[in-house]
């Protein structure tokens, strides 16, 4: 490794390769409390300068770990042992705005909310949202398909995806996809990119499709007494033909702690919350759908329907659901949030089995999410410093994966896999995905130094 440092110094200069301990401990974690210190933390400011940091990593055999903001939560951007940790953060420029094909070129490194506010100036919408958008990137977003509350209505990252130019593991660059709308020439590799953890390639540049932005919003806040009530008025809502931009589920443990960490004046004698958001150009229409949601929530056993006035009112509302991450990670020394999704039928099912294995194990398991596209995202409550809570949390875990297996749902909606959910791929997949999608990896990256030990199992 201290040849390999010598020549990315040389290369790149002392401003890029950070090797100093109190340097590298700030790329040795993500958003989980794993953590693994690099041998080396580079930051380049352009596509060649990775292709220099890939070709000298490939020479080595070094792994190289790609992050953005790391604020990943599956543990994909921790450093794998003896590994160069790649920061993309320097590559923040957003390249273009084209108000005409409503596209961007942007940076791995671009925040999403500076892309949103940039984009936003000449009228236009990148809708994928994650709660995260403050503190994650474009390339970030890529590499995980992050999802969000819009992309109920809107799609994900990947659905925003026209373009990538990515450094090959031989430092080759790729350029995929393109400007044109519509493109089925070749392979999609654009798509093989998207999700893919930084396991077969370093995203450097992206090209993103942008949409106009819809003039008008409007929010409700609909209190329910019973959970079940409120999952199954998700199925209503979307069963009456209204797309809402937004429908999210806070259960009542996640009301709690937001009310005690923000006193916002939420209500605390509920089992469950919906926040639903229509929006559109339309005012007429956008009005005309939040009132037809509220008239089926009251129709399924709503308490409240609460809709927001005024701007002030609707970013009250906002800042409750953005704020449960943080109001929860308040309640406990740990948090562990999972990602999984089932079929919209199956979340009150899904909800009913989760608070059951909370009870049976002993530790508060709070829920909340995307209910619109069945994405719920059970958050365990633990201190790791106690073994036996520790060892209930892996036990809890397992179970509630294996419920949204059982109710044919998956691992992960918008968080992806990393290292935290390896050990339940074979049983979510099966071998002969897992197989296809090895020989995938070796194409791509046959002396496996691009994020080694993520999410394929071996
Ligand atoms: C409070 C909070 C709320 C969140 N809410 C959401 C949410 O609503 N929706 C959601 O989807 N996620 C959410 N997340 C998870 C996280 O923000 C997303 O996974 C996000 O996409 C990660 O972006 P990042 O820039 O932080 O990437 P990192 O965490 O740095 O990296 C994530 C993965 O991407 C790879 N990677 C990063 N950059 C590149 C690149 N340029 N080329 C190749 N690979 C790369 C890394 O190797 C790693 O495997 C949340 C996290 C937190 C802490």
């Amino acid at each position: 490794m201290k040849e390999v440092i010598e020549k990315l110094t040389d290369a790149l200069g002392r401003s890029k390769v950070l090797t100093a301990p109190i340097d590298l401990v700030a790329y040795s974690f993500d958003g989980t409390f794993e953590q693994r210190v690099p041998d080396v933390a580079v930051l380049p400011e352009s596509t060649q300068d990775v292709v220099t940091v890939v070709k000298i990593a490939a020479e080595h055999g070094v792994p190289i770990v790609a992050r953005g903001m790391a604020s990943g939560l599956a543990g994909g951007s921790i450093p794998s042992a003896g590994s160069i940790a790649l920061s993309l953060t320097r590559m923040n420029r957003i390249l273009q705005i084209d108000p005409v094909d409503m596209t961007a070129t942007v940076e791995a490194g671009v925040i999403v909310t500076d892309l949103e506010a940039a984009v936003a100036k000449v009228g236009l919408f990148y809708p994928p949202d994650p709660s995260s958008n403050k503190q994650s990137t474009i390339g970030g977003n890529i590499a995980c398909n992050a999802g969000g509350p819009r992309c109920l209505k809107y799609g994900v990252t990947g659905d925003y995806i026209m373009g990538l130019t990515v450094v090959l593991a031989n430092g080759e660059v790729l350029k995929t996809g393109g400007r044109p709308i519509k493109n089925v020439v070749g392979y999609d590799l654009t798509s093989l990119f998207v999700g893919s953890e930084g396991t077969l390639g370093i995203i450097t540049e992206a090209l993103v499709r942008l949409v106009a932005k819809p003039q008008f919003v409007r929010t409700a806040l609909v209190e329910f007494d019973s959970l079940d009530d409120a999952s199954r008025t998700v199925n209503a809502i979307l069963a009456a033909g209204i797309v809402p931009a937004t429908l999210e589920l806070m259960d009542e443990t996640a009301i709690a702690c937001i009310e005690e960490a923000m006193k916002l004046g939420l209500p605390l004698d509920v089992e469950a919350m919906l926040i639903i958001e229509t929006d559109g150009s339309d005012e007429e229409a956008v009005v005309r759908e939040i009132e037809a949601a509220a008239r089926i929530c009251r129709e399924t056993g709503a308490r409240q329907v609460s809709v927001a006035q005024d701007e002030a009112e609707r970013a009250r509302l906002w800042r409750a659901r953005r704020s449960v991450s943080p109001s929860l990670a308040r309640k406990a020394p740990n948090k562990l949030g999972e990602d999984i999704t089932v079929p919209r039928s199956a979340i009150p099912e899904a909800v009913r089995r989760i608070k059951a294995v909370s009870a049976q194990y002993g530790l508060p398991i709070v829920v909340f999410g995307h209910a619109g596209d069945g994405n719920l995202h059970p958050n365990i409550l633990f201190d790791r410093r106690d073994p036996a809570q520790w060892a209930a949390v892996e036990q809890i875990v397992g179970e509630i994966f294996r419920i949204a297996l059982d109710l044919e749902g998956t691992l992960s909606g918008e968080h992806g896999i990393g290292t935290f959910k390896l050990p339940y791929m074979v049983e979510a997949l099966g071998p002969t995905s897992i197989g296809v999608q090895w020989h995938i990896k070796r194409a791509f990256d046959p002396q496996n130094i691009l994020n080694p030990g993520k999410v394929l199992p071996q």
